[in-house]
């Protein structure tokens, strides 16, 4: 579309291209900085900050040329810029849709940063980062946000607005970043009532990268996010909406050929590690990604930052929700696979600080889903339940900890309830529920009553959306419930909809 400041800003870089003055000197058609800025990966001494340079960000290449174009960037102590501590320049380039990832190193541990983009005779907007406190600090206290699940037709991202204004240390991601699969204007609900979508675009199915990178410009562009992102670092993992619904390892749940499949999810995880402020070591490499890593808040708070896709054996029972069958408790299944099983069992045998947080995708506890008559146990064929055996593994490793929480997303519900192995409690989870996948909700879904009633090990269940905030001291740990009342409409107002608290040496949940 050649719109008239498009010929304006063109015919004015050409002509005037040496003394131009004000917005003249943009060589851009149109604001290149429109999928905002990030930061993550947050250490002692450093963070990554990201953008990518994107004018028109639903055209091919986000309307770049297929040139790499230099990007300058700065780092501040301080909100007003006037101590630049670290600058530099970096290449956009095309291989990697002109985003700019920078690892910054040699910083002072737990204090904000600033830092900001120019590119072109245009600069992004500020962005605000935090190094963790030092390796061996023993720090009082730590409040970090947990968030995912965000489904743009579902509807709007009003709790990232919300999160931008919390104040955190950092943010888990639990994944489904983008959803794959076509926004339809219309659709049936499970009960084949209208469902309307709140947005539209993404009219088609992802397949290759370019469509890949287009989901990513749509979400991006959301005002919201980019709100969240520029106040927060992240830490970012994937479930299965970044590739395909329900994928694990090299398996398509759609049938397509492995190497097919293969091929499709390097392209997804190429377009994820582009549009995330994620270390490079995180580039995807012969189509795998490594994605596992422990994060340390000085002696406080040990975070195992798990991959519960790539490594994963095919769901049992051919996946769904469903009444249990002999592979549920197939010997051979693995969830994290056993090289990401053996670091996780080093990881927690250290003993060497006062919380091991497991910050992971899928459910771990194993709930039964019945909401009616069902005669039997009903299982979520994509969660920890659908693989008892390293489940069971896994669980007995906590014995004797009394100090482990597991966050997990995927449900598009809330949920609080207890870990057990064998009949011995040895861990809490906290489920958070989506930003917007599943649209408004309410608080309990129908069925929730059952649920609740056949498993006495959950404490709690809440059907709307929003956040979790995490307040973590040596003694004590407490989650937030933080829901907002609509998605479907923009400027849902936020409520603190439940807190449970987890003494230290109790795996034992209180509503406070
Ligand atoms: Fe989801
Ligand atoms: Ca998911």
């Amino acid at each position: 579309m050649l719109n008239r400041r498009r010929f304006i800003t063109g015919a004015a870089a050409t002509a005037f291209a040496a003394p131009a003055i004000l917005r003249a000197q943009s060589v851009f058609r149109a604001y290149p900085f429109s999928l905002g800025v990030a930061s993550g990966e947050p250490a002692a001494d450093g963070f990554v900050i990201w953008t990518r340079l994107a004018p028109e960000p639903l055209e091919q290449h986000g309307g770049m040329a297929m040139a790499p174009m230099p990007v300058t960037w700065e780092v501040a102590s301080d909100e007003g810029f006037r101590t630049i501590v670290r600058h530099g320049e970096e290449l956009a380039r095309p291989e990697l849709g002109h985003s700019v990832h920078v690892e910054l190193t040699g910083l002072e541990p737990d204090r904000p940063y600033w830092y900001r983009f120019r590119a072109g005779g245009e600069r992004s907007i500020n962005g605000r980062a935090r190094t963790l406190p030092a390796t061996g600090a023993s720090p009082a206290a730590l409040r970090f946000g947990v968030a995912g699940c965000q489904n743009y037709g579902d509807g709007y991202f009003t709790a990232y607005r919300h999160l931008a204004r919390e104040d955190l240390a950092f943010v888990y991601h639990y994944g489904d970043y983008i959803y794959e699969y076509r926004i339809d204007a219309v659709h049936p609900s499970r009960g084949g009532s209208l469902v309307a979508a709140a947005r539209q675009g993404g009219e088609q199915d992802c397949f290759d990268l370019a469509d890949y990178r287009a989901r990513y410009a749509l979400y991006k562009a959301d005002t919201d996010l980019q709100r969240a992102h520029a106040a927060h670092s992240f830490f970012h993992t994937f479930d299965d909406h970044e590739i395909t619904d329900n994928w694990v390892q090299d398996v398509d749940p759609d049938g397509a050929p492995t190497d097919l499949f293969r091929t499709r999810r390097a392209m997804a995880l190429q377009a994820w590690y582009e549009n995330l402020p994620v270390r490079r070591s995180m580039l995807p490499r012969y189509g795998a990604v490594s994605a596992h890593r422990s994060v340390r808040y000085g002696d406080l708070m040990k975070m195992e930052v798990l991959d519960t896709r790539q490594f994963r054996s095919d769901q049992p029972c051919e996946d769904g929700f469903k009444p249990s069958c002999p592979a549920v408790t197939d010997a051979n299944a693995q969830v994290l696979g056993a090289e990401q099983e053996a670091w996780l069992a080093r990881n927690l045998a250290d003993r060497d600080s006062r919380w091991n947080c497991l910050a992971q995708q899928i459910m771990m506890m194993s709930l039964d889903r019945r909401t009616g008559d069902e005669p039997a146990k009903i299982m979520n064929m994509d969660s920890w339940a659908a693989y008892e055996v390293p489940r069971q593994r896994l669980l007995a490793r906590m014995r004797g900890l009394d100090n482990v929480v597991v966050l997990t997303g995927d449900e598009h519900q809330n949920f609080a309830g207890i870990l057990q192995s064998g009949d011995r409690p040895v861990a809490v989870e906290f489920v958070g529920t989506s930003i917007s996948s599943g649209g408004d909700g309410s608080d309990q879904r129908r069925g929730s009553d059952r649920i609740l009633a056949e498993n006495p090990q959950l404490k709690f269940i809440n059907d709307q959306r929003g956040y979790l905030t995490c307040e973590v001291t040596p003694d004590e740990w407490r989650t937030n419930f933080m829901v907002v009342d609509r998605v479907s409409t923009p400027g849902g107002a936020l409520g603190k909809r439940a807190t449970f608290a987890v003494a230290r040496g109790q795996a034992d949940l209180n509503q406070a």
